[in-house]
């Protein structure tokens, strides 16, 4: 398959090149697209075969349900039978941005799409790029992170060209990701709040708009193999690179003596662009020490830089997980396959 990039630096001036992207995911095919939290795998949500080839494109599991991205909040009452008033609450603050919602969904809503669940998963992008594809070509998205299943999500177009040239229609490039990390996932599902992703939408964001939010064990701590996922995706392996990935849980000075003294001559530094001047090992960096912010952005980039330059083993620093440091913790944690060590 021949994979057209379509790079976009205007909305107006590059109409064109939307059209073509919005056209092709009209008729069933595959495009991956800029959302404000990483790249999306887009495909129209409710034509069962395109659901099914963004399956195989990434080798995703097929009961890993998809998160559905619409232009409207009123849009969800099409594909949802039941809409709770967290969900209008939720939205109003939230919305267009990077929450996804869990909600009953209507009969309408295929099956490859919802993983077999009777709930679906509803989110409004606020990226300008992902509404304007998506009211340019009518449908709703599904859109899981446009990777291979198990490796670190895209957020850049050069990220989607390395993982995906040859098995999708298009990439439409709209620079770097703002946030970095996937929406946060919370269920609203039997009258209950539960955050089962964390994201950029923190639990207590949420929790002040509908006065409680659980969240669940499996966001912080490795599932058993008899424990029934909330979210399918959760036990799956995720967002890891080739290259070994260990969490050092330290404070600064236990971090970069931990790396200096300890670490294997070849190993490389996850760490802070704080830590850079005091190790001496080779060092990619996650963000700033205090932005969390800065290491949601950094975190996918700099595991696919791991690879590219050939580490075998890298010690990261443990982020911390106030505000959206949950989200970062979260998929490092996996990147690591839950491998930590105190220092
Ligand atoms: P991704 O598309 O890779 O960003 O992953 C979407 C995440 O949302 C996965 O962890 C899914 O398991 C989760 N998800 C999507 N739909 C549902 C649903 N109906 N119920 C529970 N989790 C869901
Ligand atoms: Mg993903």
């Amino acid at each position: 398959m021949q994979t057209q990039i379509f790079k976009i630096t205007d909305l107006e001036a590059d109409k064109d090149k939307l059209k073509k992207a919005a056209d092709i995911l009209a008729n069933g095919g595959l495009v991956a697209i800029p959302t404000e939290t990483v790249y999306g795998l887009a495909a129209d949500f409710l034509n069962e075969e395109a659901v099914k080839a963004i399956f195989q494109a990434k080798g995703r599991p097929s009961d890993n349900p998809l998160i559905v991205h619409l232009a409207d909040v009123k849009d969800a009452e099409k594909y949802a039978s039941e809409l709770p008033e967290t969900f209008y609450k939720l939205a109003e603050r939230f919305c267009p941005g990077p929450l996804t919602m869990i909600v009953p969904k209507k009969e309408c809503v295929p099956t490859a799409t919802s993983g077999g669940l009777d709930t679906v998963a509803l989110r409004f992008p606020s990226h300008p790029v992902a509404r304007e594809i998506i009211r340019l070509c009518g449908k709703g998205l599904a859109a899981p992170s446009a990777n291979r299943s198990g490796s670190p999500s895209p957020t850049e177009a050069e990220h989607c060209i390395n993982d995906m040239f040859g098995r999708i229609d298009a990439v439409v490039d709209g620079g770097s990701c703002t946030i970095g990390v996937e929406s946060t996932v919370v269920s609203l599902v039997g009258g209950k709040v539960r955050v089962l992703r964390p994201g950029a939408v923190t639990p207590e964001q949420i929790a002040e708009v509908t006065g409680e939010a659980e969240v669940d064990r499996a966001v912080t701590n490795k599932m058993n193999d008899n424990e029934q996922a909330a979210s399918p995706g959760m036990k799956y392996k995720h967002y890891a690179p080739s290259c070994k990935v260990v969490i050092v849980c330290a404070d600064d000075d236990g971090y970069r003596r931990f790396i200096n003294e300890k670490a294997e001559d070849n190993a490389y530094a996850l760490c802070f662009e704080e830590d850079t001047a005091h190790i001496n090992k080779h060092y990619v960096v996650l963000g700033r020490e205090e932005d969390e912010l800065s290491q949601a952005q950094a975190l996918f980039a700099s595991l696919r830089k791991l690879d590219e330059l050939g580490a075998e083993i890298a010690y990261a620093r443990c982020p911390s997980q106030e505000g959206v440091g949950l989200a970062v913790y979260n998929r490092l944690l996996r990147a690591a396959a839950f491998r930590t060590i105190d220092a």
